[in-house]
């Protein structure tokens, strides 16, 4: 018997354990041979506070101090660019990633591969490079001091016991009388293995190329940059760029593996707001995120380190619930999107809001019709 089981060892899972070691023994089992195997280890490794949905910026505000202390974060900028079709997207997205508009010279100086077309541009320095693998390592490493984490172990049953919870995975057994649940895109399997309602979380896959830099340039210095249509993102990445064309296709849980056809339109997309051609792609690969009424409505606790706090009333509220001392659960899943947790003696959960809920658009809808940055899980 531990304190703590976890499910799911990607950074959500092994946040969550790195945390909970100091509280109590943890078990954290993940179904693949390796840490990180899913999304995890397939980001585009960069940080920005101001990226995403409400409560997504919350945590990645709440995170930012802790990341800089650990040294796992090395400033990268972020630059907006767009076309003048592109205005409204780009206004929109430099509004919300709280950016300041600099001149179409000016960006093309710091990245001359910018194509003439380019009239609007817009550029934030509050924004880093993550060393993800670092951030896994240590939190495995925390987690691993008091307790353990047990790989190639696929849940395959959960029950109820009188003291807790019965966790099955790799033909053995697991007690605890808290369980997490992070298993990202498979969360909702998992709830209903535990007799728990899904919350109808959607995976998404989202693919990356990696390119050699047209035009032959340097791009080591350059900043990230995000294309205001909302088809194309692009970072250096040791001496190439890698470039996601940011769609947002739905898919049931799985290993992904990237679209040749999503990916030419992604790069095709880059391509239109560059001087130089895609000549030589070295590599690809996908992930899934997961969404939900989560992607909206779920909300962490407050925090001393954010600013903005949890007081927008637009936003659909959580509902805090008085508990015994001890912490009742905690679920985090699909990375940056869905977040429970605790705030001492108060639990929160959502008010059920299922009806409110619509599935996903079409993947080719969503990728054209811009999805504003404050909608997108990455
Ligand atoms: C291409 C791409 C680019 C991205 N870029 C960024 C970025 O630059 N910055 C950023 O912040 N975010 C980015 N993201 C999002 C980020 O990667 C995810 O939000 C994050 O990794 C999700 O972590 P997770 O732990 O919730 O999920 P996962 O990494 O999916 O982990 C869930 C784990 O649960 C395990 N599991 C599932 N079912 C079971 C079971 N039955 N038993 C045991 N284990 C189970 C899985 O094997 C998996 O390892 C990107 C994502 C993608 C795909």
């Amino acid at each position: 018997m531990v304190d703590f089981i976890i499910i799911g060892g990607g950074v959500a899972g092994l946040s969550a354990g790195a945390h909970l070691a100091s509280h109590g023994r943890v078990t954290l089992i993940e179904a693949e041979a390796q840490l990180g195997h899913h999304a995890s280890s397939r980001s585009a490794a960069v940080h920005i506070p101001t990226y995403g949905a409400g409560p997504v910026k919350d945590i990645s505000i709440a995170s930012t101090e802790a990341h800089l202390a650990a040294g796992v974060l090395t400033p990268r900028p972020v630059m907006l660019v767009g076309t003048a079709e592109e205005a409204e997207g780009f206004a929109r997205d430099a509004k919300d990633l709280r950016m300041t508009p600099i001149s179409p010279d000016a960006a093309r100086d710091m990245v001359p591969l910018l194509s003439a077309d380019i009239s609007h541009a817009a550029l934030t320095r509050e924004t880093w490079d993550i060393d993800t693998d670092a951030v896994l390592q240590a939190y495995a490493r925390a987690i691993r001091a008091d307790g353990q984490i047990v790989t190639g172990a696929r849940v395959e049953a959960i029950a109820r016991t009188a003291t807790g919870w019965r966790v099955t995975a790799g033909g053995a057994d697991h007690d605890a009388p808290v369980l997490v649940n992070a298993a990202g895109p498979w969360a909702d399997e998992i709830a209903t293995l535990a007799g728990i309602a899904p919350v109808g979380l959607v995976a998404l896959r989202r693919s990356m190329a990696r390119i050699g830099v047209p035009g032959g340039h340097e791009a080591r210095d350059w900043p990230m940059l995000i294309g205001a249509s909302g088809d194309w993102y692009a970072k250096p990445d040791a001496g190439a760029l890698i470039v996601s064309p940011s769609e947002e296709h739905p898919l049931p849980p799985q290993d992904a593996w990237a679209d040749d056809m999503v990916l030419a339109e992604g790069l095709a997309a880059f391509e239109a707001h560059m001087n130089a051609p895609v000549e030589r792609m070295i590599a690809n690969w996908a992930g899934l995120g997961c969404w939900g009424r989560c992607r909206s409505s779920i909300r962490p606790p407050p925090t001393p380190y954010s600013p903005r706090g949890f007081a927008d009333a637009a936003r659909p509220r959580l509902t805090p619930v008085k508990e015994s001392k001890r912490i009742e659960g905690i679920s985090t899943s699909g990375g940056n999107q869905n977040q429970g947790g605790h705030a001492g003696e108060t639990s929160w959960t959502t008010v059920p809001s299922r009806a409110s809920w619509t599935p996903p658009p079409s993947p080719f809808s969503a990728r054209r019709t811009t999805t504003p940055l404050s909608a997108r899980w990455c």
